[in-house]
């Protein structure tokens, strides 16, 4: 855990919050808290916040009750001090006579991207004339280069997740629902490794042409294609995300036609994938086939989204973000036709190399077909 979760990073925060202008981010239970603690902290109406001055020493405020929780969280080993407040305490004023701020210009400080309202508005009132920006941006510079143990723990949630994709095939039977479906696949989903299922998304026939559908009760029928995103999250924190397309019997043929098209240019965005390319040449390269075969009007969504503490992170692989790809750089390239009654998407999680991409899920991408 220690080469997941170096303590240096709360030093380089520090630094990123200080070439910010901010004189501290105040990080409540999430990503961000994780990312520099390795603390996995509970959500709640109780205030939990790593607090990371620009010009002193980081602290953690928890509940009383939660104290022992974090004390065994990696936060504790980084030497990071932890204090605990009593049910009858203020933490917000705690937290703001902690950090002292009176005195002194105009100054603002960074909040969790997903600290909740009920935090965001007691801190403004806790820390009077403080302006309040994003803290996520300070830090998606760190975060957006994976160390090669998040590399390693991203690898192993890919090997998790295609394992369970090893096993649909057998759970695609005609008359089962997708809901049944997709309860097998979140037991293994958990079964094969991670902590949690996130979403299990079983799209069949008509319903494949919806990119995000939820489960329903339609029963899968001869015929079908069905569209299954899965994904969970691993006891490191790192999590695995991963779509194939599976037809139960033979599919229709504009179907078969518009899958090797999808199957083409997605091995071609891939092929992309290499330090100094804009994300968006990685889109492009996924979508120029599909739009040169006729099918670019049902691609209607980007190529792929960064991953790593959260499922949706930085780098977008996107029309009109020209930042340029790195090493350590970790994202799905995840291209979908959608041209209704039925549809298909092909994804994997990559990870950019010094020498261009290295794949983290290889199931097969050849259409696997079911017996109908
Ligand atoms: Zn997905
Ligand atoms: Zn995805």
């Amino acid at each position: 855990m220690s080469d997941l979760y170096p303590a240096e990073r709360l030093a380089r925060a520090a630094e990123a919050a200080q070439a910010a202008g901010l004189a501290a981010l105040l990080l409540t239970p999430g990503p961000e808290l994780r990312y520099l603690t390795g603390y996995d902290a509970h959500l709640s109406e109780r205030l939990t916040c790593l607090v990371v001055p620009a010009m002193s020493e980081p602290f953690l405020i928890v509940p009383r009750l939660e104290q022992p929780a974090a004390v065994a969280s990696p936060a504790s080993r980084m030497g990071l001090e932890i204090t605990g407040w009593d049910e009858t305490d203020d933490p917000y004023a705690l937290l703001a006579g902690r950090l002292g701020l009176a005195g002194g210009g105009p100054r603002a400080v960074g909040v969790a991207d997903r600290m909740w309202a009920l935090m965001v508005l007691r801190l403004r009132d806790a820390l009077p004339g403080t302006g309040q920006v994003l803290a996520g941006p300070v830090l998606t510079g760190m975060r957006v280069r994976k160390s090669a143990a998040e590399v390693d723990a991203l690898r192993a949630a890919g090997a998790a997740i295609d394992r369970v994709h090893q096993r649909v095939p057998g759970w695609l039977r005609p008359g089962r629902t997708e809901r049944e479906v997709a309860a097998d696949i979140s037991g293994a989903i958990v079964a094969e490794g991670h902590a949690r299922t996130d979403f299990a998304i079983v799209a069949s026939g008509p319903n494949a042409a919806s990119p995000h559908h939820e489960p329903s009760d339609r029963m899968l029928a001869p015929g079908d294609a069905v569209v299954v995103d899965i994904g969970g999250t691993m006891p490191s924190g790192y999590c695995s995300d991963c779509t194939r397309t599976y037809a139960i019997g033979s599919p229709p043929p504009e179907f078969a036609a518009y899958y090797e098209v999808l199957a083409r240019a997605q091995d071609a965005a891939c092929a992309a994938v290499r330090p100094g390319v804009p994300a968006e040449a990685v889109d492009a390269a996924a979508r120029d086939p599909i739009t040169a075969a006729g099918y670019g009007r049902y691609f209607i969504h980007r190529t792929g989204h960064g991953i790593g503490l959260e499922t949706h992170e930085d780098p977008y692989l996107v029309a009109g973000n020209s930042e340029p790809l790195a090493p350590g750089m970790a994202f799905s390239v995840e291209p979908g036709i959608y041209p209704g009654p039925h549809g298909a998407r092909i994804e994997d999680i990559v990870v950019c190399t010094d020498g261009g991409c290295d794949r983290l899920n290889n199931v097969t991408r050849d259409l696997v077909v079911v017996e109908g």
